[in-house]
Order: structure tokens, then sequence, then C-alpha cells
């Protein structure tokens, strides 16, 4: 069989300050890999793109040449793995590429592979969003950390992206007034009238300290943090003592250069955080995978059949729009959870 060929993305150089551009990509075609024994070929369907992968990149984690990291839903192809066979479909780490190999050897990135996807319970692209990591994290962070109770005010930033409408929905399942934050006026509109929040105010109002606050009429409870900088210096002034923080990620700073941001972050809040008597809650969503994916996926399946929770999806066709549609995402130009479709869909086959 002639050699099978494995378009992808490559880390074209060390990114300097700021932001990403085109130039920080390359694009590489070769032989797609044979499967050793305890592994298996797959075929990459869905690749999902996420903050954290430039801060990743930022951080010297992954070195120029080196394939993109991206958690990917993948189709088996060929396996060498017991337990799977070919059409299976999976939550796995292909990368920016168009085939990988999952199995015995192959870094699965802190997180626990593979994990095979029952396209009855959930379309398969949700496996990376909703019924997935990101459903996870606004799951651990809302429930299990802050754990808000019925009236209480919880405000949550990047509101209409992936982990932002979950958690925004999963506090309206408590009882509790919910406020977002988000950025151009359609994504506000999107959070307040289809995700059912109470309010959404634009960070980009010139208004905005004045409109959060006149939405939080009896101050903030529990803040969701996935921003920081100025988004969160104005959340400050709002809280009640006893206020509850998930400090989900700071997705505004992943491109600062030579400064800790957690470290830049708490120090902002510090003094607040001891005269209120508050709480703040570090979040890596894979330290709740052993312990709570399965009663959260059990859960959110219901929410989802029975319509509870909603979400929206922005998804760039082809792998080719990879890198562009990074950078719109990470400034604010995609529109729910960024995905890029890499092949096709079976599930979604007429
Ligand atoms: P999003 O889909 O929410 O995309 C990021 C959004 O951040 C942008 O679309 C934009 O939304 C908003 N944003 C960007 N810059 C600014 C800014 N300067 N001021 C205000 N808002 C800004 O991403 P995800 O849902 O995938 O991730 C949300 C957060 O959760 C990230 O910080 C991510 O790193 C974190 N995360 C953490 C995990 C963990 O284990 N702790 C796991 C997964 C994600 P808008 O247009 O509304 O401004």
């Amino acid at each position: 069989m002639a050699d099978r060929m494995n378009p992808h993305w490559v880390l074209a150089r060390m990114p300097p300050e700021g932001w990403p551009v085109d130039a920080d990509f390359a694009w590489r075609e070769a032989p797609a890999p044979s499967p050793g024994p305890g592994q298996m070929l797959t075929r990459t369907i869905y690749l999902s793109l996420d903050p954290y992968q430039w801060g990743r990149r930022r951080r010297g984690v992954e070195a120029p040449g080196e394939v993109c990291h991206g958690r990917t839903v993948s189709q088996v192809v060929e396996s060498r793995l017991q337990g799977f066979v070919p059409g299976d479909f999976l939550f796995n780490t292909n990368g920016w590429q168009t085939y990988g190999l999952t199995g015995e050897g192959i870094s699965t990135f802190g997180y626990m592979f593979p994990r095979k996807l029952d396209p009855s319970l959930a379309p398969i692209s949700s496996a990376v969003g909703v019924m997935g990591m990101l459903g996870l994290t606004a799951y651990a962070g809302l429930y299990v950390q802050c754990a808000p109770r019925a009236g209480e005010t919880v405000v949550i930033s990047a509101a209409s992206g992936g982990v932002g409408q979950v958690a925004g929905q999963l506090a309206k399942l408590r009882g509790c007034r919910v406020v977002g934050i988000a950025g151009r006026a359609e994504k506000c509109a999107y959070v307040k009238e289809a995700l059912g929040f109470d309010e959404c105010v634009s960070h980009l109002d010139p208004g905005f300290a004045d409109r959060l606050r006149t939405a939080c009429p009896e101050g903030v409870d529990v803040y969701f943090e996935n921003v920081g900088g100025r988004v969160f210096e104005t959340v400050l002034g709002l809280f009640n003592s006893g206020a509850r923080i998930t400090l989900c990620g700071l997705a505004s700073q992943y491109g600062a250069m030579g400064e800790d941001i957690v470290q830049s972050w708490k120090a902002a809040g510090d003094k607040t955080f001891s005269e209120r008597n508050m709480k703040v809650y570090p979040l890596f969503v894979g330290d709740y995978v052993a312990s709570h994916q399965d009663q959260f996926l059990a859960e959110m399946a219901g929410w989802l059949q029975d319509g509870r929770i909603r979400y929206r999806e922005d998804i760039h066709e082809g792998l080719e729009t990879a890198p562009r549609a990074f950078q719109s995402m990470l400034s604010g130009g995609t529109f729910g959870k960024t995905l890029v479709q890499v092949s096709p869909d079976p599930t979604r086959q007429a």
C-alpha cells in the first residue's frame, strides 16, 4: 500500500514576546507512522484549540520542529492495542496532525488516555468540550472547589468560551445569580438569551466597571477566573466576605514574557483576599480525572439530553486553518468552543 501521508503543523521557532503570528508555525508532510506493539494509529477528526497551548509554547515545553500539541477526537485506523479496534472513536492527543500514535510509550501529557467515546451519548466533538476536558474543568472548579449555594452571585469571565459557557450554566443549575463577562455584543447576547445567565457585561464597554457593579447589586460570592488582567482588577472591588475564586486560567496574560503570571495575579489580589477572608483555589483539571470524571460524564450526558446544558462550538474546516483559528481564539475572534475539523466525522454523515 502507498504511504499514508500525514500533513501536520510544527512549531517553527521559539515564540518571541506576545501573541502567535503565522511565522510561529510551519506546515510539513511526512508518511504516517506505523503502530508498534501496544499502540494504534488514529486519524484525527477534531483538534481542540485551547489558550494553554500558547502558554506551553511560550514556556518552551514544546521545542521548535515538534508537532504542535493538542487534544483530539480521533478514530482508530490500525490497532495493536488490546480492547481497541479500527473504527473506535477516542479522546486522545494527536496534536496538530492528521494521524497520530496512541498507546504504550506515547505521552499522555498528564491526562488519562485513551478514552473510548460512545457517539450515542453525545456528539463526539464534545469530548474535547462540554463532555470532556472543558466540561470537567467547569464542574471541578465550580462544584468541587467553590460549591456555590442557591442565591449566591457567581461571576464567570470568558463566559461564552469553552469553559465559561458550561461553568455559568452549572451555577444556574444550583440556583445562583449568574453574571457573565464576555467581549463582543453578540457573545453577551448569546450568554444571556441562549444560556440563561442573569446578566452578561462586555469588558469592551467603556462603562464596564459600572455595568458590572450594577449587575452584581449584592456583591460577588464566587468568581470563575478565566482571563485575569483588567477584568480581574475590576471584579476585585466587588468581592463579599468569604468569597471563593477558582483560578482556572489567565487567558489575557499568556503572551507575557519574563514574569510569573500567577504570582502577579496573586500579588494584585492578596490584600483583598486576606481582608475579605477569601479562598483561592488553583485548578488543574488533570487532578480531577481519576476522582470525578465518571460521575461528571454521567451527569453531563443527562443534562445535555434533557436540554439543561447547551453549548456552542466554533468549528474551522481543515487542518490548514489551525494557526489562524488559534490566533483568533486567543484574541476573542472565535465564538464558543474552538475546534478544527481535520477529517470527516462519520457520525455526522447522513
Ligand atoms: P475560550 O474559548 O474562553 O477562549 C479564550 C477567551 O478569553 C477569548 O475568546 C476571549 O473571550 C477571552 N479573552 C482573551 N483575551 C482577553 C482579555 N484581554 N480580556 C478579557 N477576555 C479575554 O477558552 P477556554 O474556554 O478553552 O479556556 C478558558 C480558560 O480556562 C483559559 O484561561 C484556559 O487556559 C483555562 N483552562 C484551564 C484548565 C485548567 O485545568 N485549569 C483547563 C482548560 C482550560 P471574549 O471575546 O469574551 O473576551
